[in-house]
């Protein structure tokens, strides 16, 4: 059995900004994930601009081989049924598109904590002044004995389960698909992500060019046919936008998302010495940007064992403390108030918005509504507004909604 510090669970970036201020501290520090390194994960790569800069001052310069072609991204443009496209440039230029498979190694290794891949967590028991974690690594068991264990585990966190078996049941979750077409011929900007705010399509639909191919994604709901949805959202590619794809490859790839904790604040932190943090903790932003804030907060869960035991307080009333700048962060992006009037976003949605003739600007915004008020399947549109009118502009994110 191996004593460590800390043990994290995940090599993702949410794991890896925690393994770099923990390891920075001078604690022995190792990161267990369940996939042989480096793994895929499915993912767009678009890292906003905030993201980029994290990983530029904490773990140095991006080598060529973490990047997809394109290297980068200008910004996102949103589509809607009335054909008016709002195309957003990034602040500060252009971002790099991520290879996931070898960004996050790369980010893990340079956090210099030790790595133990093919270790999957399997549970927990937390006896007050250390943690026993149980694994299989390669298939055998294998126990480690920490301080403090980070769950950086993603949406389907096991070490949340451990801790909170019912918060899967008390969440919302979706799914999203995405295939991958050789292009025949495409006018959509390569430069950009695109988005479309459509009710015929579904409640969340993208596509963008990587690697010589085009990727058309759609979200769903449990029992929804993701190819049905897929060809739908082909179709009217062809139709609406003259995009001819060759059909798609065999690699199509979906996954289920913990989508909406950081709208309607159902963030889950963890308990006695172990933290939750990323995706894990419920850290997704508006259209589903999740590395940055997974980058952030772990680091900030990082911090907080770190100023936890310099201090001598509680670990988890640390964490709680550090941790609501980035809630507010996160959750702001989904207050349409906050979007109007202080650009919690980092492209400029008002600006782009008000570059529009007023035509078209009536015509997006009528669009927009459809989308989150109107669109029955979309029922969390109606939760936005809600959740923005309870709270002032102003307004805090009450703590006791987190677990
Ligand atoms: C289709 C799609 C497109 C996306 N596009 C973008 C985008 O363009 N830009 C953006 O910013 N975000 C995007 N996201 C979101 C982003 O991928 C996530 O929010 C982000 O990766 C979360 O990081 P994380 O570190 O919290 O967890 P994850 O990246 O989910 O990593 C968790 C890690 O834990 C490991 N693990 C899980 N269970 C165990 C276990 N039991 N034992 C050991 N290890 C385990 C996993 O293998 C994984 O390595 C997208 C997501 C999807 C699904």
């Amino acid at each position: 059995m191996r004593s460590v510090d800390v043990l994290i669970v995940g090599a993702s970036l949410s794991g890896a900004a925690a393994a770099k201020r923990l390891v920075d501290a001078g604690l022995e520090t190792i990161v267990i994930e369940r996939k042989q390194l480096p793994r895929h994960k499915i993912c767009s790569g678009i890292l906003s601009p905030r993201g980029h800069r994290f990983l530029l001052e904490n773990f140095g310069p991006l080598p060529p081989e973490v990047l997809h072609e394109p290297t980068s991204c200008r910004g996102v443009t949103f589509h809607f049924p009335c054909m008016v496209p709002m195309p957003m440039d990034f602040f500060g230029g252009t971002t790099p598109h991520l290879h996931r498979r070898y960004s996050d190694h790369w980010a893990i290794r340079q956090s210099g904590a030790e790595i133990h891949d093919q270790t999957s967590f399997v549970g927990l028991q937390d006896r007050g002044d250390h943690v026993m974690v149980s694994a299989r690594s390669r298939g055998e068991p294998v126990e480690y004995r920490a301080r403090q264990v980070i769950g950086a585990d993603g949406p389907s966190s096991l070490v949340t389960r451990a801790l909170y078996p019912d918060y899967p049941q008390s969440i919302p979750w979706f799914f999203v698909g995405q295939k991958f077409h050789r292009i025949i011929e495409c006018p959509l900007d390569p430069q950009y992500f695109h988005f479309w705010f459509h009710p015929g399509l579904g409640h969340y639909t993208w596509s963008h060019a990587r690697d010589g191919r085009q990727i058309v994604g759609v979200g769903f709901k449990r029992g929804d046919n993701f190819a049905r949805k897929h060809r739908t959202v082909v179709d009217y590619l062809a139709d609406k936008h003259g995009v001819r794809l060759e059909p798609e490859d065999d690699d199509d790839e979906g996954c289920g998302e913990n989508f909406g904790p950081s709208l309607i604040n159902r963030y889950v932190f963890g308990k006695g010495n172990v933290l939750i943090t990323g995706q894990a903790a419920g850290f997704l932003n508006m259209i589903g940007e999740g590395m940055s804030c997974a980058l952030h907060s772990g680091a900030i869960s990082g911090e907080a064992v770190v100023e936890a035991g310099l201090r001598n307080r509680p670990v988890q009333d640390m964490y709680r403390r550090m941790i609501a700048s980035e809630v507010r962060r996160t959750s702001d992006q989904w207050n349409p108030l906050k979007v109007a009037f202080e650009r919690p976003h980092e492209a400029d949605f008002p600006a782009a918005l008000m570059a529009l003739g007023w035509r078209d600007r009536a015509k997006v915004i009528r669009d927009i509504w459809n989308f989150l008020v109107l669109y029955k399947e979309f029922k969390w549109g109606r939760q936005i507004l809600r959740a923005a009118l309870q709270r002032p502009l102003i307004g805090g994110y009450s703590m006791q909604r987190w677990l």
